[in-house]
């Protein structure tokens, strides 16, 4: 079976021959084949998204409203299905696929309230009988470029705005679990969007570059590891496009020595292991100041040899990770950590499987006594690994977070509410927990990194998603005076 593109309203197999194999990560099956676009497939897919735009973008905002709440209402409904094709595709357990659905469909349900969100000012008599207004327009077809770890939950950070905002959409999927991107296409139609607002292209680095170079391309949302973004952000903003490019993340998690131990050992297993670590808001690193580490560390200890890992269809806690070069990736950093010294407290590659013995599985495994020049440390690693580093101070615990060059999320454990309001302000990071480990998106409030974790402006959604979809135009306007005050070549002067 080939995985196709969604063009124009409907599946295209395309034109470039190649494909590439998608696999179920829990048994390690070729489930199928994504076609994988050519360059002449890319220029289709943009091609019907320009089709589209100029009736799209004016037609009204009660019509496109009734449609994004009718593919709220079909999503709501049959999220369960989404789900399983998720799992299949990702290998994340099935709970987990359904809590990034809903957290996306909390950005459709935003979108539903565009029509007061880009409501434009006016202001009567700037000048003598001259009305200024301003209003914000959709800035034309644009491209979403997502990674394979929130097959539904990223794509819908941006396209529910986008579309809302009366832009038309290219979006390209991670080729590793494109089927989520094809039925979310499906069920837009049903919705009743009209055909060209929302395409699929599947594909590689050709689909990705002929997107980031085509002059009909106005606007690149990407997520992804920090390189690429680095590059499609370079690339994309040199051939005139505004570009929003999330990258990778290495997530601290302090635990100050109030902290309840309890509650911040269940935290970090559950920021620490949860999708096995692909996640960009995992928390890959604790920092454990002053005299609790330990205790900390046996508490975390106690409750990771506890996790099932297995089939994600099952009910298991954790499933494997998304294909066996990364698992093998994965397991290579751990014989890293062991060798530069650190102390392997749970190893995962011992892991007993709940699943098929070809299934991509790697246990949780727990790392104490890491330092800051240790490779488990300073690379995103992208899998259940948690290391933890013993500093002795608050202050220290600080300087190693604002030392990283990424700045996603970050988290703090404290019963000290004025160390937990120092640490909101002096940490150099774009989301911030306390007591909480992931701070997960919220639709109404933007979400993104600083330093490599994000290049470009404007954060996902929120009303930085609402900025970043639309551009503004200013309006001065006088009808009331038959006099233009006859020829002046001087700049005109607010009368
Ligand atoms: P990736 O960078 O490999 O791929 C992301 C997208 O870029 C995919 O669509 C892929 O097809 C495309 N791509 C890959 N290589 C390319 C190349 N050379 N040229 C052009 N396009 C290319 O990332 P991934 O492995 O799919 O996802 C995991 C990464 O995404 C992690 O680094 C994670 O931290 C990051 N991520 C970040 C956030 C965030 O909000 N900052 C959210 C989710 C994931």
């Amino acid at each position: 079976m080939t995985i196709p593109h969604w063009i124009g309203g409907k599946r295209v197999t395309g034109t470039s021959g190649r494909t590439a194999p998608v696999t179920d990560p829990s048994t390690g099956a070729i489930t199928g084949e994504v076609a994988l676009a050519s360059t002449r497939d890319a220029d289709t897919a943009i091609a019907a998204a320009a089709a589209a735009f100029p009736t799209w973008r004016d037609t009204s905002l009660a019509r496109r409203t009734q449609i994004i709440f009718a593919f709220r209402e079909l999503l709501n409904a049959r999220k369960g299905e989404l789900a399983e094709i998720i799992t299949a595709e990702h290998g994340k357990v099935l709970s987990d696929a359904l809590g990034e659905i809903t957290r996306g469909q909390e950005v459709v349900e935003f979108a539903c309230g565009t029509p007061h969100l880009i409501k434009g000012e006016f202001t009567e008599n700037a000048s003598t009988r001259v009305d200024v207004s301003s209003i914000r327009q959709p800035v034309g077809p644009v491209a979403i470029i997502s990674p394979f770890n929130f097959p539904a939950m990223v794509p819908m950070w941006f396209f529910p705005v986008a579309i809302a905002a009366g832009n038309t959409v290219v979006l390209k999927p991670s080729e590793k679990d494109p089927s989520a991107a094809l039925w979310i296409a499906e069920l837009w139609a049903e919705a009743g969007l009209p055909d060209g607002v929302f395409n699929v292209l599947q594909g590689d680095r050709e689909a990705v570059d002929a997107l980031l170079v085509s002059p009909a391309i106005k606007a690149v949302s990407f997520v992804g590891s920090t390189p690429i973004a680095r590059y499609v952000y370079e690339r994309a903003t040199a051939h005139g496009k505004r570009v929003q490019a999330l990258g990778g993340a290495k997530n601290h998690m302090v635990v100050l020595p109030d902290a309840d131990l309890d509650l911040a050992a269940d935290a970090a297993v559950n920021a620490g292991y949860g999708s096995a670590g692909e996640r960009c808001m995992a928390i890959s690193a604790l920092v454990a100041v002053g005299a609790i580490a330990d205790d900390l560390v046996a508490k975390i200890a106690e409750r990771t040899v506890k996790l099932r890992t297995g089939d994600g269809m099952t009910g298991v806690d954790m499933g494997p990770l998304i294909t066996r070069a990364h698992r093998d990736k994965v397991a290579g950093y751990i014989d890293e950590g062991e060798g530069a010294g650190a102390r392997l407290v749970v190893d995962g590659r011992e892991v007993a499987a709940e699943g098929e013995s070809g299934g991509f599985w790697l246990g949780p495994t727990l790392f104490d006594h890491v330092t800051t020049d240790m490779s488990i440390y300073t690379d995103e690693i992208f899998g259940p690994v948690l290391s933890v580093l013993r500093v002795n101070t608050y202050e220290q615990a600080v300087e190693l977070i604002n030392a990283s060059p990424y700045g996603n999320g970050t988290a703090i454990y404290t019963n000290d509410g004025g160390a937990a309001r120092r640490f909101q302000n002096e940490v150099e990071v774009g989301m911030v927990g306390i007591n909480v480990p992931v701070p997960v998106p919220m639709a109404y409030y933007s979400f993104g990194g600083w330093k490599n974790s994000l290049f470009g402006d404007l954060h996902a959604h929120g009303m930085e998603g609402i900025r970043f979809f639309t551009r503004g135009k200013v309006i001065t306007s006088r009808w009331l005076d038959p006099s233009h005050g006859g020829i002046n070549l001087g700049f005109p002067e607010n009368t």
